[in-house]
Order: structure tokens, then C-alpha cells, then sequence
């Protein structure tokens, strides 16, 4: 998922982070508002592009969570407020729902109540730090059954972004908000799908949902969030802000008292950047990459599925983080000068396509997003720059393989049995490597049609590396088996 720095700059920002910033909270969480039942006129379709449209309708047994969050004046105590109808899409009966409190492992706090399903009380259970609630269910829900569940929570947003790159922070008077409400598990062939994420690489794996979100802030402060607007008023103190967001993997928000917006429009998408005035030509210079990104990605693997892509500069430090329509650049990069920005852009954005339009779970098997993602950005830079970008880029790769000696360590596996220097080197290194020297046995032509076809095939959906090889050889009509393990297989 994200970006990350050289090691070098890794070790830089762990001693640069020990300064901490901390504000006085100002005051307590604003009382929860009711839950909103059934949103009027929801319309995903206006957020999609006219081509995806259709999706909606594909997916409408998806999750649908419609969310309260309130955020107090102090911007890092959130009280919020949650229903989901979420429909047992797998083939088995389900006797328990999990879902997962992100905020407990990330260095803040989580806490629920109130959980009910289909509306009568149920005591939930706790796992994993507190970071998985496990609802159960009296009665076990049968395959294309829905309920709905419903619960109260709060959050205290830690004020350091010492875990997992600030991902949840409020620091530096950002409000950076990932995964900071209860979220449904995946259930997938190994059941409920739930761990701790390590350190590194990227916390969430999930499947597409909808959200319809209200979040009520202080008036004086810029929230950007997932999704299309649909209505805002305010009240000369507070604002009330509500989005439709669907489909995504996730829901995320970021605020601050000092952004300002930088806007371009490119092919009906419109895309913006909320970060400091004074960073205004490193802004435009980022909306100019992505939107020469989004046209190298569109072309070559599917078209953007959204009307809008929105970036946010935060303290974090990763370079970039992305999410569904949305990407988090750390903000010492926003430099037309600095020579990580363009790099940075062009995977965040490549990430729109593998991590949130094909899927795949992001601890077992980061290279499906990550590799690919890398591969991606080095076809930015041949697409751009020619064989002078393809060297340029290729370089950086090699140069993170090059620190653990080309070590053939494989590129397949979870993001816990790296360390961090090899999670680097090889699965952002190594792995995106490894996708030029699969073009150059399957043949250029042939490569690019399949990497065309797995992208439209598994839209929407989760991918595995099963599923990549399968398709792969189905393209080149050869056994790919040996070059998987020479590059891939643990
Ligand atoms: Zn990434």
C-alpha cells in the first residue's frame, strides 16, 4: 500500500518523529448524534464513471455502511455512530461477524457499544489486542442473508505517528483518520480473515462496500473525505458534511485548519490536492503527474473508475499511503524539486488500480499490489520519458534489491516474514523486477494483454497469486511454473 522510504530515510525519519507534537484538547467529544436510518436518494452511480456505473447494481449485496463521525474541537476525539447491512456472500453459514478496531493497534483507542444485530443487544467478544470484535449470532446466517448491524463507538486519535507511519495521527494540525471505524473482516478461504498488521506494509485487507457517511467538525477546519459530496450545511460553529462513497475498500478522512486546495480537471475526473498555500507549485506539479498517470493507467489497464481523485498532504512517513479516490503524500515531498514527488504520485495513483480496483489480501500477499504497483510506475516512466525513464526507475529498483545483495529471496511472501530492509528491497525492489522479466518470457505484446485482461477480470474483486500465474499462462500458453519459483514461491 504504501510507498516507503529508502532505508536511509527510514532510519532519518524514525529519529526526526521522536519530536513530538502535542495540543491541549479543547474540548470533549460532541454528544452522538442519532443514527441516521436510511439515507434519502442514495445514488453511487454519480460518483462512478459512466463505464462503471453498471457496478452498483453488480454489487448490491456488498457491505452498506452509513456512519456518524463527529469530531470534537480538539480534531483528535471522534464519536461516531454505525449501521451496516451486510449480506453473507459466502457459501457456508456464518455463527459470528468480525469486524475489525483498527485504532487499537495503531496508537490510539477504540471503544464500542451498544452492538446490536437487527436491532436486539448481543455482547460481542474481543480479540487481538482489541483490535477484532467478534459479534456473535443467536441464530447462524444463511448464505444471501442480510442483517444489520449497528453499534456506538469513540476514538482517541493518537497524537505521534510512531505506528504503522502515522496511517491514524492527529500531528502537525493534520487529522489524518484511516481506519477509524468498526470494519468488517474478510471471510475467505481461510474463514474470518483477521490479524495484527505488522509495522510494515499495510494494515487492512477488505472487500468492496458502500458508505454513506455525515461527519460533523469544526467549521473552521478543511475536511477532505472518501467519496462525493452530497449535502453540507453548518451552523456558524460546527459543519455538517455528507458523502457517498461505493465501491471502495475503505473509508478515509483527513482534516486541517491550514489546507487549501489546488484543483485540475482532466477527462471528466476531477482531481485535487488539499495541502499548505505555501506548497501551492509542489500541488500542481503532483495533479499534473496524476493526471498524466491516469491516463498512462487508463489506457494500458482499465479506465479510473471515479469522477474524482483527491490527495491530502499529511505528516506521514511513508511518502505516499493510498485509499479508494484518495492518496496521502507526506508533506516535506510537496517540492516540484523533490525527486521522490513524481515517483511517489505515479504509485499512489498506480494503486488505484491493484490495491482498490483488484484487490488481494495486502499481509499474506503484498506483492500483488505492491510489485505490480512498482512494475506500474516503472511503465509511467518508459510511457513518459522513454528509455531514459525506464532507467531512471529501474534503477531505484535495482538499488533496493542491490542492498541485500540480490539475495533471491522470494517475492511471495506475507509481509510478516520480512524484515523491514527486506520488505523494501524485495517486495518493492525485487518483486517489480520481476514483472519486466515475466514480459520478457511471455512476450511484450502477450504480457501487456494479460495484465489488460487480469485487470478488467478481477475488478472489483480479490486477486491471489494463483489466479495471476493461472492467468499468465492462459496468455502465453507456457509453463510458467519455473520461473514463479526461481522468483516468486517461499
Ligand atoms: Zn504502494
Amino acid at each position: 500500500m504504501k510507498k516507503i522510504f529508502s532505508l536511509s530515510v527510514i532510519t532519518l525519519l524514525f529519529l526526526t518523529s521522536c519530536l513530538f507534537f502535542s495540543r491541549k484538547a479543547e474540548s470533549t467529544p460532541e454528544p452522538i448524534p442519532p443514527t441516521s436510518t436510511t439515507a434519502p436518494d442514495i445514488n453511487f452511480e454519480s460518483g462512478l464513471m459512466p463505464e462503471y456505473q453498471g457496478i452498483v447494481q453488480k454489487l448490491k449485496d456488498a457491505s452498506l455502511y452509513t456512519i456518524e463521525f463527529v469530531i470534537a474541537d480538539d480534531l483528535y476525539h471522534i464519536t461516531g455512530s454505525e449501521e451496516v447491512r451486510y449480506t453473507n456472500n459466502e457459501d457456508v453459514n456464518l455463527d459470528e461477524i468480525q469486524l475489525r478496531l483498527f485504532p487499537n493497534i495503531l496508537g490510539g483507542n477504540m471503544t464500542v457499544k451498544n452492538v446490536k444485530v437487527n436491532g436486539d443487544d448481543v455482547t460481542p467478544t474481543y480479540k487481538l489486542n482489541n483490535s477484532l470484535l467478534i459479534v456473535p449470532l443467536k441464530d447462524p446466517l444463511q448464505p444471501k442473508k442480510s442483517l444489520t448491524l449497528s453499534m456506538d463507538f469513540s476514538v482517541t486519535v493518537p497524537q505521534t505517528v510512531d505506528m504503522n507511519y502515522g496511517v491514524q495521527a492527529f500531528y502537525d494540525n493534520v487529522l489524518a483518520l484511516a481506519h477509524a471505524y468498526p470494519m468488517i473482516a474478510v471471510y475467505d478461504d481461510e474463514g474470518w480473515n483477521s490479524e495484527i498488521p505488522p509495522q510494515s506494509g499495510d494494515v487492512t485487507y477488505a472487500d468492496m462496500s458502500f458508505f454513506v457517511v455525515n461527519v460533523d467538525a469544526p467549521k473552521d477546519v478543511t475536511v477532505v473525505i472518501s467519496g462525493r459530496e452530497v449535502n453540507r450545511q453548518d451552523n456558524g460553529v460546527r459543519q455538517q458534511i455528507t458523502v457517498e462513497a461505493g465501491p471502495v475498500r475503505d473509508f478515509y478522512l483527513a482534516a486541517s485548519p491550514d489546507y487549501e486546495v489546488f484543483t485540475k480537471e482532466v477527462d471528466g475526473i476531477t482531481l485535487r490536492f488539499y495541502t499548505h498555500s505555501d506548497l501551492q507549485q509542489g500541488a500542481k506539479y503532483a495533479l499534473d503527474v496524476a493526471a498524466r498517470s491516469l491516463e498512462v493507467f487508463g489506457k494500458r489497464y482499465a479506465p479510473y473508475p471515479y469522477t474524482e481523485l483527491d490527495f491530502v498532504s499529511t505528516p506521514t512517513y511513508a511518502l505516499g499511503i493510498e485509499y479508494p479516490g484518495m492518496i496521502a503524500i507526506t508533506e516535506w515531498i510537496v517540492d516540484p524539486d523533490n525527486s521522490y514527488l513524481e515517483a511517489t504520485v505515479a504509485h499512489e495513483v498506480g494503486h488505484q488500480w491493484f490495491y482498490n480496483l483488484v484487490g488481494n489480501d495486502q499481509l499474506d500477499e503484498p506483492w500483488l499490489d505492491e510489485s505490480l504497483t512498482q512494475f506500474i510506475t516503472l511503465q509511467y516512466f518508459t510511457d513518459e520519458y522513454g528509455q531514459a525513464g525506464n532507467e531512471g526507475f529501474r534503477a531505484d529498483l535495482e538499488g533496493r534489491w542491490a542492498y541485500l545483495d540480490n539475495s533471491p529471496i522470494p517475492v511471495g511472501m506475507p509481509v510478516r516474514d520480512y524484515s523491514d530492509a527486506e520488505y523494501s528491497g524485495i517486495v518493492y525492489g525485487r518483486g517489480g523486477l520481476f514483472f519486466e522479466v515475466l514480459r520478457d518470457e511471455m512476450g511484450v505484446e502477450v504480457f501487456d494483454n494479460f495484465i489488460k485482461e487480469y485487470t478488467t477480470d478481477n475488478a472489483w474483486g480479490i486477486a491471489t497469486a494463483e489466479i495471476l500465474r493461472t492467468e499468465a499462462e492462459a496468455h502465453c500458453k507456457c509453463d510458467l511454473s519455473a520461473l514463479f519459483e526461481a522468483w516468486i514461491y517461499p
